[in-house]
């Protein structure tokens, strides 16, 4: 080979259209394009340099090149060798591999400009932006989420981990997770804690107080509070409370590091304290009367156990402010009775058998401490 400014003719092959025979011939860099020469019997083909596209960006080690070009639709043109490529990079810059890198971070951009119109379309049609950000995260991310919140709810109290006692709420968690939509994998969590309580965090990850546990009387009860709490994870309301209420920045910072954070430290208090909107504790009602049916679960439970503790805090609620947090955060009482007494009767049983409920209500034999948690 010489070294002139084009470098000679390289061995080609051209196909004409799709499945049309191969021809051999050679190319070379011609002024205003790529010249192919088929033999002297044949037509010469130019490709002007504008108008060549190759099915992959031509990198600076390029041994071959595989072309098209809009100048003939359909025909494909095979070139071998190093200096080909090369010369072909200066000559149609928009081949190689860089301008490739810059098409596709413009596509990246283009994503994201699609993405915050979607969200900020969402929001006019009245779905909540910060729902549509938690929908689209990964799963690993809000269960990462899920802990630092989990625990930084619970800071000072121990968990619940009486094995017979884990064995009953599994089966009682199992249970009502038929009727989950999309497969989330809800996990439970009872921690020692007199507090009369229970909220989902992210992530599927619910908890469970030893003084709800206490103060109800019946397997169906229980059920019918996780039941409600599972209707908030279903419609991501945690989640979404959480990007609402510390913005997603400081959100993702904990989803990606893992940590409780500085930013989120006081995630698991502003969770406890705030409570749903009405629309929300309507939804979560909502999916607690579906889940219960399809655990064949009476949804009686749901409703006596608000008349009673509401009655229960009238007479008591002076001696241990804050022990009914539960109620005080879930408007809606008379609605909720409402609700649950319209549903038409179906065959039911208890929620959880003699043996399994008292094993789930002495759950909190053995604990263990925040620090021993995995
Ligand atoms: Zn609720």
């Amino acid at each position: 080979m010489s070294s002139g400014a084009a470098p000679d003719p390289s061995y080609c092959r051209f196909i004409a259209r799709r499945g049309s025979p191969p021809l051999d011939g050679t190319a070379s860099l011609g002024v205003t394009g790529v010249e192919v020469d088929l033999g002297a019997d044949k037509p010469r083909h130019i490709w002007s340099y504008g108008q060549l596209r190759s099915e992959e960006p031509i990198r600076p080690n390029a041994i071959d090149v595989l072309l098209m070009s809009k100048d003939e639709p359909g025909a494909s043109l095979f070139v071998q060798g190093a200096r080909f490529a090369a010369e072909l990079r200066l000559r149609a810059p928009h081949l190689s591999a860089r301008a490739a890198w810059l098409r596709e971070k413009r596509m990246w951009f283009f994503l994201l400009a699609i993405i915050a119109a979607l969200v900020f379309a969402a929001y006019l049609a009245g779905v909540s932006p910060a729902k549509s950000i938690a929908k689209a995260l990964p799963d690993s991310w809000r269960e990462r989420l899920g802990k630092a919140t989990r625990e930084s709810m619970t800071e000072g109290h121990k968990e619940c981990i009486d094995p017979a006692g884990l064995a009953a709420l599994t089966r009682l968690t199992e249970r009502l997770s038929k009727g989950v939509p999309g497969n989330i994998p809800f996990s439970v969590h009872v921690y020692d804690w007199p507090l009369m309580n229970a909220f989902a965090v992210p992530g599927g990850q619910i908890v469970l107080t030893k003084g709800l546990l206490d103060k109800s009387v019946s397997p169906d009860e229980t059920a019918g509070v996780l039941a409600h709490e599972m209707g908030h994870g279903i419609e991501l309301h945690p989640e979404a409370a959480i990007i609402r209420g510390f913005g997603l920045g400081a959100t993702l910072e904990v989803m990606l590091g893992g940590t409780t954070g500085g930013g989120l430290a006081n995630v698991g208090l502003m969770l406890a304290q705030l409570g749903y909107s009405r629309g929300a504790e309507r939804e979560a009602d909502k999916h607690a009367l579906e889940l219960l049916k399809a655990a064949d679960i009476s949804p009686k439970g749901l409703g006596n156990f608000f008349t009673r503790v509401m009655k229960l805090e009238a007479e008591e609620g002076d001696k241990a402010p804050g022990a009914f947090s539960w109620f005080r955060t879930h408007p809606l009482p008379a609605e909720r009775a409402r609700l649950v007494s319209e549903q038409r009767d179906y065959p039911s049983s208890p929620a959880l058998d003699a043996s399994d409920w008292q094993d789930l209500k002495s759950i909190c034999k053995k604990t263990r401490a925040p620090e021993d948690a995995t």
